[in-house]
Parts: C-alpha cells; sequence; structure tokens
C-alpha cells in the first residue's frame, strides 16, 4: 500500500493547527499557542534532521534510526536504495574480479593501451613475455618498452590487418606474435601469443625442404649428365633407347628446375636473410627478360612487345627482381596461344613504380585468383605440366614482392587474357645517376 505522503502531512499540520486552537480556546492566548505548536513541530523537524545527518555521516550501512511520519519514510527509501546499490557494486566487483582472475591465468599476455599508444593495464603474462613492470611501466608509450622496429612500424602504420610475428624483447631465442584491436575511443586491446614452438616447426619444415633440395641436386647434375653423354653417344648405343632416354632427359630437367625453384623459395622465406640492395636498371633488366621470353616463345611466334619509361632506378636486389618479372613474363608466354600478344610495360609515377605483364591468353577464372600465390597451386594441373610449370613461380613473386615492400595485382578474363601488375613503393625509387651497375 502506498501512502499519499503530501495527505500525510497535511493531516499531521491540520491536527497540530487543531490542538493549538483547543489549547488557545482554554488558556485565551491563541497566538502564543500557536506559536508553541509551531515552535514543537520545528524542534521535532530539526531533531529528525540531525538524526538523518548523523546517520548518514557515521553508519549509513547499518538499519536508519527509528522514525515516525515522513522522515520514517525518507529513512527508509534511502536505506533500501543504499542497499540496492551496495549488492549492485558487489556484483560488478565479482564480475571484475573474475574477468582479471581469468586474464590473470591466461597463457597469452593481455595489454591495455589508450588512445595516444600509452599502457593502461596488463596481465601477469605480460610481465612474463614483455617484461612490463607494475607500477612503472603503467602510462608509458608501448613503443618504449617494444622497441624492435619492426614492432614500431606495425604500431605506428595502425591498420593491424594481420598478426606481427617478431621475436620476444626479452628472450631472442623465443617468438612472439602480436595482434592489436581497436575498441572505444581509439583504444587498442593487444593480444601476444608465445609461438616458438610453431615457428621452430615451420623452420624445421625450410630447413628440410631446402636440405632436400640442396642434398638432391648433385645426385641429379650427375644423371642429366650421363644422360646427355648416352644422347650424344646415340649412334653407338641402341636405338630403342633413344626415346626413353630423352624423356628421362627431359624429366630431370624439370627436376631440376623444381628443386632451384624451392631452394630460391627457402632463401626468400628465410627472415634473417637480409635483403641486399643496389639500384637496379629497370629498362635494360626489363630488355634481357624480354629477348629471353622471346627465345622462349620461338616458333610459337608471340607478339611480345616491351615498354619502359623508367627515369629512376630501383633499389631491390637485381637476382630477385629477375626471378620474379620474367617468371610472370615467362607464365604470359607459357599460358598464351601461338601468336598471342604479350605486352610488358613498367611506368613510374607519385605512388611508386609498376610493372604490368599483359596477355591475351587463356586467363583465369575468378574463384582461383586469390590462391595462386600458394605453392603448388595450378588452375588446370594437366596444363601446367605440360607447359612445364613447377607451380611454385607466383609464390616466388610474391615473395620477393614482400621483400621490396611491393604488392601484386592479378586481373583476368577467362578466355581473353591476364594482366599481373607489381607495385613498388615511391621510397624505392632513386635518381638513376651515371656509374650505376648495369642492368644485366
Ligand atoms: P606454374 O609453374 O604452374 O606456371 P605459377 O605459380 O607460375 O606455376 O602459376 C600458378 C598458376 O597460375 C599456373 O598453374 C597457371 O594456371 C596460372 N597462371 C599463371 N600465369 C598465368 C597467365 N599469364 N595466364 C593464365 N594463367 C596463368
Amino acid at each position: 500500500m502506498t501512502t499519499n505522503w503530501f495527505r500525510a502531512v497535511i493531516n499531521r499540520l491540520f491536527w497540530l493547527l487543531l490542538g493549538c486552537l483547543l489549547v488557545g480556546l482554554i488558556t485565551g492566548e491563541f497566538a502564543w499557542a500557536l506559536v508553541a505548536g509551531l515552535a514543537i513541530y520545528l524542534a521535532w523537524t530539526l531533531r529528525q534532521m540531525l538524526r538523518f545527518h548523523h546517520w548518514l555521516r557515521n553508519s549509513p550501512n547499518e538499519p536508519p534510526p527509528e522514525a515516525r511520519g515522513i522522515w520514517g519514510e525518507i529513512f527508509d527509501t534511502l536505506y533500501h536504495m543504499q542497499r540496492r546499490d551496495s549488492r549492485r557494486r558487489l556484483r560488478l566487483q565479482m564480475v571484475i574480479d573474475r574477468i582479471q582472475t581469468s586474464t590473470a591465468a591466461l597463457r597469452d599476455a593481455v595489454v591495455m593501451i589508450d588512445g595516444d599508444g600509452h599502457l593502461e593495464w596488463w596481465n601477469h603474462a605480460a610481465e612474463r613475455l614483455l617484461g612490463l613492470r607494475a607500477p612503472d611501466d603503467s602510462g608509458q608509450h608501448v613503443t618504449n618498452l617494444i622497441r624492435d622496429p619492426r614492432f614500431v612500424a606495425y604500431f605506428d602504420e595502425g591498420t593491424f590487418r594481420d598478426p606481427l610475428d617478431i621475436p620476444s624483447p626479452i628472450d631472442p631465442g623465443s617468438w612472439l606474435q602480436y595482434t592489436v584491436t581497436r575498441y572505444g575511443r581509439g583504444d587498442r586491446l593487444m593480444v601476444v601469443r608465445d609461438i616458438t614452438r610453431l615457428h621452430n616447426l615451420e623452420q624445421m619444415r625450410k630447413d628440410f625442404v631446402a636440405n632436400v633440395s640442396h642434398e638432391l641436386r648433385t645426385p641429379l647434375t650427375v644423371i642429366v649428365g650421363y644422360l646427355e653423354t648416352m644422347l650424344d653417344a646415340e649412334d653407338q648405343g641402341n636405338p630403342r633407347w633413344r626415346r626413353p632416354l630423352q624423356q628421362m632427359q627431359q624429366q630431370a630437367r624439370r627436376m631440376q628446375t623444381l628443386l632451384n625453384d624451392l631452394l630460391l623459395l627457402a632463401r626468400l622465406e628465410t627472415s634473417n636473410n637480409a635483403l641486399d640492395e643496389q639500384p637496379v636498371q629497370i629498362d635494360s633488366l626489363l630488355e634481357t627478360i624480354h629477348r629471353d621470353a622471346r627465345a622462349l616463345s620461338g616458333e610459337r611466334g608471340h607478339q611480345i612487345t616491351l615498354d619502359v619509361v623508367a627515369p629512376r632506378a630501383l633499389r631491390g636486389n637485381e637476382s630477385e627482381l629477375r626471378s620474379a618479372f620474367s617468371n610472370l613474363v615467362f607464365n604470359a608466354v607459357k599460358y598464351t596461344p601461338d601468336r598471342g600478344e604479350i605486352a610488358i610495360q613498367w611506368w613510374e609515377d607519385e605512388r611508386g613504380g609498376h610493372l604490368a605483364v599483359r596477355d591475351n591468353g587463356v586467363g583465369i577464372a575468378p574463384e582461383h585468383i586469390g590462391r595462386l600465390t600458394e605453392r603448388f597451386y595450378r588452375v588446370d594441373s594437366s596444363r601446367s605440366t605440360h607447359t612445364g610449370g613447377t607451380g611454385l613461380g607466383l609464390a616466388i613473386v610474391k615473395h620477393v614482392l614482400l621483400r621490396h615492400q611491393g604488392k601484386l595485382q592479378v586481373s583476368s578474363t577467362p578466355g581473353k587474357g591476364s594482366t599481373f601488375t607489381c607495385h613498388f613503393p615511391a621510397e624505392r625509387l632513386i635518381e638513376a645517376g651515371p656509374g650505376l651497375p648495369a642492368g644485366h
């Protein structure tokens, strides 16, 4: 039942005034009776106010003092509000405690970073993995504590599309993966995982492939050498062996190309293999590739055009760039029918240097385009085997471009042709002065 407190107060005042009137009637002193009545009421109100104040200041969590009327109601309402609030606070604290204990138990480091890049909070694993110290490091800029230039560049770039894998700042033997997510108003949540085991496994896989390829090279060279000798001396041998020998030689050569590609990929993938840079003259480099492409086309009679406007040189590794560019051009020759057209074009603008290799060959269906740079990915394996491809060409192109901060763009229409474009950043273009090494 809810009480109408306004009416109750008016009622109380009415009875007080009536009392005063009665006393006035008896004593004949109306004014004094009224003054005395109001004074008593004021004293009572003041007393309740003082009790209220005392309770609020000293023991608001205890039940409030007994009071009647509107003051009792005020005490009770406030007391209930307080109890509800403290229950809510307790529940919230429990949730926070649970989150903190679970993040503390996490093996991954969790770091909260504010909009300006300063550290706000981190869990125990962050102290173990990144060497953060509480409370000294709180409020420090994250790049003051993780100083690896790769991390600084990753953090400053701010897109955080892919995770970053780099060695740990406190133990160079272990590898960490950083993933940053934006939330709230420009705040960032950084999760750091120890990926040493994964990294070592990956390294073992790469080393294994590189070692096997290396070990197979010598026996294969011997086999190819003997096959050549046997074919050269065919007039002395059995003519029935000619065709099998030719096929053996062809397959052995394919194997040699495959091994060379595998070794090249392994070298490109080794992260501590720094790029050996020099200014590369694009025009002469492309002229040699153009010549080789014409030789490869031979009697198939492709029309291969070269259009180079390269006032500047490209800062990079010439032999890696040669591998990447020739893979693109030779693919165009391989996957374009006889007498097809192939255009090689280099141009420079304010965004950087660009190489486009355009053909009007078989083209590629859209569902394959995203996967072309995967190792051994082939759109049509029978055709690739026929053209002698290893399936590693575009993987090599991707890695070479990655090492030069470049990007590969592929556009193609099945049956009409394809365009493979490499984009290099403007920082890689340098004024080509006299005395630069030739492009070949
Ligand atoms: P491969 O050694 O088999 O040519 P690549 O990695 O160089 O391997 O190319 C992967 C696949 O992409 C090829 O098998 C081929 O199907 C397709 N491809 C590459 N370049 C072209 C092109 N210019 N036109 C059509 N398809 C192409």
